[in-house]
């Protein structure tokens, strides 16, 4: 009992010389298991937790321990037995969390239309404020570590305080990485504070769409106050902005006048401003006006923990080797590591079985084959075929919807079924930028799961090319 009054001090002491992400991550769930002449035992409920504090905290925590009048000889770490209640007590946070908005998303439904035009209802645009947001991102189940601690930081602060320091922010860096997770966690945070507050989350794509449907329909007034009378404008994959003259202009506006009345402006982008061919340089001198931070796929420690966080929030305690096993292998970003982890899973529930070492590695290299017969070509014309385009038009430069959806698929199959790199999916395709063939393969991922048609026609175009 002694010890909990100690621990609760040590840790008291530590939260406020760490990052919040650090201190959620690697020490809330930590205990003094023993402290006895100069030898402390810490107990840690995962040995991804025991080997990160090893790495990194141990002086800091022999300094915080021997302030508060601890005799400090040897710290070590062993790691709780997994029979403790692991998996919920970690990340109860984010579950209380999310019911917060819940109750506040739905006071913001109930609640009448924020935003509406006068005039033609056809002026009223798609979405709300609000609309953009999905709850499933919050700051509480981002697992921090190196790689992803400065944005996380930031993005923390602006949830405090927006628009009194980092304004804008803009969070950069490869595809799958947290990007979008951050900023709409921000998002969250504040809406969760100021359920009035008006919050706009839109993809890039979004925003160049609406602003060249408000042209046709000459409701660019509408669409313009609109933008700028939000509190908080949070836009995705800005670097689709380039070479978009027009909504160039438009945006220039918009961030101008939400920038002058202090509102919060945050970002995403693939790369760093002056990188981002086709932008305008005074877009380029706005956006990397603020904070700009780089972010890269987090290190070994921590993909484990967010491995770990992920099978948890499933209900399922993973072994330590095969989340090791899941965080080394070839994974490039965290979305294919939560896909890998999610296939391991679905794999073991329908099958009643326990996800070992062996069947993982099985399977992700059973998944990652290539079937000998199919080739790339192949399946472009399939795809081609199936949508009944000519292959000319989906290997060539026109941008019509009706090519360029099944061109995303054929991208698409390209990735799952080859697993053919970006660069090289790109050129299969007759596209220079590989960020098109990124975007296009996230973009058909995320539209199937809630399109079914598209589904379908996913489906259809595989049967024929096993068939
Ligand atoms: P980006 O926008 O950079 O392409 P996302 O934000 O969409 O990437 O992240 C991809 C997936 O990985 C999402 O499901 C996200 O929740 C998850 N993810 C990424 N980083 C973390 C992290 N540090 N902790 C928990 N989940 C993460
Ligand atoms: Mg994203």
């Amino acid at each position: 009992m002694q010890h909990d009054g100690l621990w609760q001090a040590v840790l008291g002491e530590i939260e406020l010389s760490v990052s919040r992400g650090n201190f959620v991550t690697w020490f809330k769930t930590t205990t003094l298991l023993k402290q006895d002449d100069g030898l402390i035992v810490i107990g840690v409920t995962s040995i991804f937790i025991k080997r990160t504090l090893e790495k990194k905290y141990t002086e800091l925590l022999t300094t915080v321990l021997q302030k508060n009048g601890v005799k400090v000889d040897s710290v070590e770490f062993k790691t709780v037995s997994s029979s403790s209640p692991k998996p919920s007590d970690h990340r109860d946070k984010p579950v209380v969390l999310s019911e917060l908005q819940a109750k506040q998303s739905n006071v913001t439904s109930s609640a009448p239309a924020t935003q509406q035009f006068a005039g033609d209802p056809k002026n009223v645009l798609s979405h709300d404020y609000g609309q953009g947001l999905n709850e499933r991102y919050t700051l509480d189940n981002f697992v921090v570590g190196d790689g992803n601690e400065l944005a996380f930081a930031a993005c923390q602060s602006i949830a405090g305080q927006p628009s009194t320091k980092y304004n804008p922010l803009l969070l950069y860096g490869g595809v799958g990485i947290g990007k979008t997770h951050l900023i709409q966690a921000v998002g969250n945070a504040i809406a969760a504070h100021d359920p009035k507050a008006k919050i706009l989350y839109i993809s890039t794509e979004q925003f160049v769409r609406e602003f060249v449907q408000a042209l046709r329909l000459r409701t660019t007034a509408a669409f313009a106050s609109y933008y700028r009378t939000a509190d908080v404008l949070i836009v995705d994959d800005i670097q689709f902005i380039a070479g978009k003259d027009k909504t160039q202009e438009e945006f220039f506006h918009t961030f101008n006048t939400l920038h002058q009345a202090n509102k919060q402006i945050i970002m995403s982008s693939d790369k760093p401003p002056k990188e981002i061919h086709g932008l305008e340089a005074r877009l380029q001198s706005r956006f990397a006006g603020g904070m700009s931070i780089d972010m890269q796929i987090p290190d070994f420690e921590t993909r484990c923990a967010i491995i770990e966080t992920k099978a948890a929030n499933h209900g399922t305690a993973l072994d330590p080797e095969v989340i090791e096993y899941l965080a080394t292998n070839g994974q490039t970003n965290i979305r294919e590591l939560e896909g890998a982890l999610n296939q391991l899973l679905a794999w073991c529930e329908m099958r009643n079985i326990e996800p070992t070492l062996d069947l993982t590695a099985s399977l992700l290299n059973v998944s990652k084959t290539r079937p000998k017969h199919l080739s790339a070509k192949q399946i472009i014309e399939r795809t081609a075929r199936h949508f009944q385009i000519p292959i000319e038009d989906i290997v060539g430069p026109k941008r019509d919807k009706d090519i360029v959806v099944p061109r995303q698929v054929a991208m698409y199959m390209l990735r799952n079924e080859l697993h053919l790199s970006f660069p090289k999916i790109a050129r299969e395709l007759g596209r220079k930028d590989h960020t098109t063939a990124i975007h296009s393969v996230d973009k058909i991922q995320k539209e199937s799961q809630v399109d079914a048609a598209l589904r379908n026609a996913i489906s259809e175009i595989k049967e024929h090319l096993y068939a």
